[in-house]
Protein backbone atom coordinates (compact mmCIF):
# COMPACT_ATOMS: atom_id res chain seq x y z
CA UNK A 1 0.00 0.00 0.00
CA UNK A 2 0.80 3.63 -1.07
CA UNK A 3 -0.12 6.90 0.35
CA UNK A 4 -0.53 10.02 -1.84
CA UNK A 5 -1.14 13.22 -0.94
CA UNK A 6 -3.61 14.35 -4.19
CA UNK A 7 -4.72 17.74 -5.41
CA UNK A 8 -7.51 17.79 -7.92
CA UNK A 9 -7.66 21.01 -10.10
CA UNK A 10 -9.37 23.16 -7.59
CA UNK A 11 -6.89 23.02 -5.55
CA UNK A 12 -9.00 20.92 -2.48
CA UNK A 13 -5.58 18.53 -1.21
CA UNK A 14 -6.58 15.11 0.28
CA UNK A 15 -5.24 11.97 0.66
CA UNK A 16 -5.78 8.22 -0.89
CA UNK A 17 -4.29 4.64 -0.45
CA UNK A 18 -3.71 2.92 -3.15
CA UNK A 19 -1.88 -0.95 -3.85
CA UNK A 20 1.02 0.64 -5.59
CA UNK A 21 2.19 4.03 -7.90
CA UNK A 22 1.22 1.97 -11.11
CA UNK A 23 -2.67 1.24 -9.55
CA UNK A 24 -2.82 5.14 -9.26
CA UNK A 25 -1.79 5.68 -12.48
CA UNK A 26 -4.12 3.59 -13.87
CA UNK A 27 -7.42 4.93 -11.78
CA UNK A 28 -5.96 8.42 -11.97
CA UNK A 29 -5.87 7.71 -15.98
CA UNK A 30 -9.17 5.96 -15.96
CA UNK A 31 -10.67 8.90 -14.34
CA UNK A 32 -11.29 6.83 -11.36
CA UNK A 33 -9.50 9.19 -8.68
CA UNK A 34 -11.68 12.02 -7.70
CA UNK A 35 -11.58 14.86 -4.94
CA UNK A 36 -13.88 13.72 -1.96
CA UNK A 37 -14.98 17.29 -1.65
CA UNK A 38 -15.77 18.66 -5.26
CA UNK A 39 -15.88 15.44 -6.99
CA UNK A 40 -13.25 16.44 -9.78
CA UNK A 41 -11.77 13.19 -11.79
CA UNK A 42 -8.77 15.61 -12.70
CA UNK A 43 -6.25 15.23 -9.78
CA UNK A 44 -2.67 15.07 -9.45
CA UNK A 45 0.10 14.22 -6.77
CA UNK A 46 0.83 17.12 -4.41
CA UNK A 47 4.01 17.62 -3.56
CA UNK A 48 4.64 15.86 -0.09
CA UNK A 49 5.22 18.05 3.00
CA UNK A 50 6.70 17.20 6.07
CA UNK A 51 3.78 16.47 8.81
CA UNK A 52 5.36 18.75 11.20
CA UNK A 53 5.03 22.06 8.61
CA UNK A 54 1.34 21.08 8.51
CA UNK A 55 -0.34 19.82 11.70
CA UNK A 56 1.60 22.37 14.36
CA UNK A 57 1.23 26.11 13.90
CA UNK A 58 4.63 26.83 11.23
CA UNK A 59 7.59 28.97 13.06
CA UNK A 60 7.80 32.08 11.60
CA UNK A 61 10.62 31.40 8.76
CA UNK A 62 13.57 29.45 10.93
CA UNK A 63 12.67 25.43 8.98
CA UNK A 64 16.48 24.64 9.00
CA UNK A 65 17.33 25.03 12.61
CA UNK A 66 15.50 22.56 14.50
CA UNK A 67 16.36 24.33 18.02
CA UNK A 68 14.41 22.85 21.28
CA UNK A 69 11.90 26.00 21.69
CA UNK A 70 9.52 26.28 24.86
CA UNK A 71 5.84 26.01 24.12
CA UNK A 72 5.25 29.52 24.93
CA UNK A 73 2.32 30.23 22.28
CA UNK A 74 2.19 33.87 22.50
CA UNK A 75 5.78 34.51 22.62
CA UNK A 76 6.82 36.71 19.82
CA UNK A 77 9.72 35.49 17.79
CA UNK A 78 12.72 36.88 19.41
CA UNK A 79 14.87 39.41 17.05
CA UNK A 80 18.13 37.55 17.98
CA UNK A 81 21.12 37.80 15.71
CA UNK A 82 19.43 39.21 13.38
CA UNK A 83 18.39 42.49 14.63
CA UNK A 84 18.82 45.56 12.14
CA UNK A 85 22.05 47.15 13.62
CA UNK A 86 22.28 51.20 13.40
CA UNK A 87 23.81 52.51 9.99
CA UNK A 88 25.19 55.98 8.87
CA UNK A 89 26.74 57.22 6.05
CA UNK A 90 29.12 59.37 7.28
CA UNK A 91 29.82 63.33 5.76
CA UNK A 92 33.26 64.31 6.19
CA UNK A 93 32.07 67.45 8.46
CA UNK A 94 29.98 64.70 10.79
CA UNK A 95 33.56 63.15 10.80
CA UNK A 96 35.25 66.66 12.05
CA UNK A 97 32.60 67.00 14.36
CA UNK A 98 33.24 63.20 16.04
CA UNK A 99 36.39 64.26 16.03
CA UNK A 100 35.97 67.05 17.84
CA UNK A 101 33.76 65.19 20.27
CA UNK A 102 35.98 62.72 20.86
CA UNK A 103 38.86 65.40 21.77
CA UNK A 104 36.37 67.41 24.04
CA UNK A 105 35.50 63.91 25.59
CA UNK A 106 39.21 62.83 26.12
CA UNK A 107 40.03 66.06 27.87
CA UNK A 108 37.14 65.47 30.12
CA UNK A 109 38.28 62.56 31.07
CA UNK A 110 41.86 63.16 31.38
CA UNK A 111 41.72 65.92 33.70
CA UNK A 112 37.96 64.94 35.62
CA UNK A 113 38.00 62.33 38.59
CA UNK A 114 36.03 59.44 37.65
CA UNK A 115 34.14 58.76 40.28
CA UNK A 116 31.60 56.08 38.82
CA UNK A 117 27.94 55.62 40.26
CA UNK A 118 29.11 57.99 43.39
CA UNK A 119 28.35 61.06 40.61
CA UNK A 120 25.46 62.27 42.42
CA UNK A 121 26.76 61.86 45.61
CA UNK A 122 29.89 63.49 44.83
CA UNK A 123 28.36 66.29 42.99
CA UNK A 124 25.91 67.30 45.63
CA UNK A 125 29.36 67.61 48.10
CA UNK A 126 30.69 69.88 45.88
CA UNK A 127 27.81 71.96 45.63
CA UNK A 128 27.31 71.89 49.11
CA UNK A 129 30.88 72.89 49.99
CA UNK A 130 31.49 69.69 51.51
CA UNK A 131 34.49 68.63 49.82
CA UNK A 132 36.24 71.24 47.29
CA UNK A 133 35.38 71.35 43.82
CA UNK A 134 36.81 69.82 40.79
CA UNK A 135 35.95 68.19 37.53
CA UNK A 136 34.32 65.00 38.46
CA UNK A 137 32.67 62.03 35.64
CA UNK A 138 30.80 59.37 36.43
CA UNK A 139 27.60 57.98 35.97
CA UNK A 140 23.70 59.27 37.02
CA UNK A 141 20.64 57.57 35.72
CA UNK A 142 18.14 60.00 33.93
CA UNK A 143 16.23 60.69 37.67
CA UNK A 144 19.05 61.60 39.13
CA UNK A 145 20.52 63.82 37.17
CA UNK A 146 16.95 65.73 36.61
CA UNK A 147 17.14 65.89 40.66
CA UNK A 148 20.76 67.68 40.83
CA UNK A 149 19.81 70.01 37.64
CA UNK A 150 16.78 70.41 40.26
CA UNK A 151 18.69 70.88 43.14
CA UNK A 152 20.53 73.97 40.91
CA UNK A 153 23.71 72.02 40.17
CA UNK A 154 25.02 72.10 36.99
CA UNK A 155 25.74 68.35 35.08
CA UNK A 156 26.43 68.30 31.37
CA UNK A 157 25.64 64.75 29.82
CA UNK A 158 29.71 63.49 28.77
CA UNK A 159 29.53 63.33 24.93
CA UNK A 160 28.90 59.82 24.20
CA UNK A 161 30.48 58.76 20.50
CA UNK A 162 28.56 55.95 18.10
CA UNK A 163 31.26 53.06 18.59
CA UNK A 164 31.45 52.90 22.30
CA UNK A 165 28.47 52.01 22.86
CA UNK A 166 28.65 48.34 22.89
ZN1 LIG B 1 -11.85 19.22 -5.36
Amino acid sequence: MIRYALVCEKGHSFESWFADSGAYDKQAKRGLVVCPQCGAAKVEKAIMAPRLATSKKRKAQAPAAEAPVAEAPAAPAAPAAEAPAPVAMVSPQEREFRAKLKELRDHLVKNADHVGSKFPEEARKMHYGEIEHRSIYGEASPDEAKALVEEGIEVHPLPMLPEERN
